[in-house]
């Protein structure tokens, strides 16, 4: 179990650029799902970004179980923080095989079949989403194949789980079913979801909101709706 506390974070895109982020703090504990709420242009992908190690901070920390995230290997960030893919490869069959399919990622080399069928059982249980997985993964819709790529990400059950605008291309209705089935399957699951909508999003721990690379707002759902 992995506790991610980022603080003060600053950083820029280029000297002389406005910071895109300028000293940003939050923390992931064990478990937790924090939203990282704001429009376009707020810092939310650079704040990704510098989680996955993508861009270099000017100030600031984060640090992973106490550990400077720039003293780590590559490899080890990259292990602890996954990513959704938004645009997931789908083979000529179904979403079951799809997944069965889904090859090893980065430091799951030793992650047997056996495991991963039992991981995939408990998946499809807690989720629902039997009926679906039947499905071709040619011809399902765009919030299936964020679905796919979810189940795919939470079968290597990472660490912490980053998720950048899963329901960004779909409409309203799809969207919405996506953020309540998403919010299903990471239950216990340590995640930062990025989205820019605050809705649907009474069930995460903590909704940090950005605007212009600084907290605007956090709280809870109920507090940042009932707020003026
Ligand atoms: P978002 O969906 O987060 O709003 P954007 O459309 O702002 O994404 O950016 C898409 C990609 O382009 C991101 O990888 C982002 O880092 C990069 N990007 C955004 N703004 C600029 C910029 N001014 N110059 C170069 N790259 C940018
Ligand atoms: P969001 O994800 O909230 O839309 P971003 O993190 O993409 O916000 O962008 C924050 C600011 O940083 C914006 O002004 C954007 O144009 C700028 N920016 C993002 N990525 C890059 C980049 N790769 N190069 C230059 N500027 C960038």
């Amino acid at each position: 179990p992995l506790t991610v506390e980022v603080e003060d974070l600053v950083v820029r895109h280029g000297p002389g650029r406005a910071p895109a982020l300028d000293g940003v703090s939050l923390t992931l504990t064990p478990g937790r799902r924090v939203a990282l709420v704001g429009p376009s242009g707020a810092g939310k992908s650079t704040l990704l970004s510098a989680l996955m190690r993508l861009v270099e901070p000017e100030a600031g920390t984060i640090r992973v179980n106490g550990v400077e995230i720039g003293d780590l290997s590559a490899d080890d960030a990259r292990r602890l923080m996954t990513g959704l893919t938004q645009d997931p490869y789908v083979f000529q069959a179904s979403l079951r095989d799809n997944l069965r399919l889904a090859g090893p990622e980065a430091g799951d080399e030793e992650l047997g079949e056996a495991v991963r069928r039992a991981r995939l059982e408990r998946w499809v249980e807690r989720t629902g989403w039997d009926a679906v997985l039947g499905e071709d993964g040619r011809t399902v819709s765009g919030g299936q194949l964020q679905r796919l790529a979810l189940a795919r990400a939470l079968l290597h059950n990472p660490p912490v789980l980053l998720l950048d605008e899963p329901a960004e291309a779909l409409d309203e209705a799809t969207a919405d079913a996506l953020m309540a089935d998403l919010l299903d399957a990471t239950h216990g699951h340590t995640m930062l979801l990025v989205t820019h909508r605050l809705r649907g999003l009474e069930r995460v721990d903590e909704i940090v909101v950005l605007e212009n690379g600084s907290v605007a707002q956090r709280g809870t759902h109920e507090e940042l709706v009932s707020s003026p």
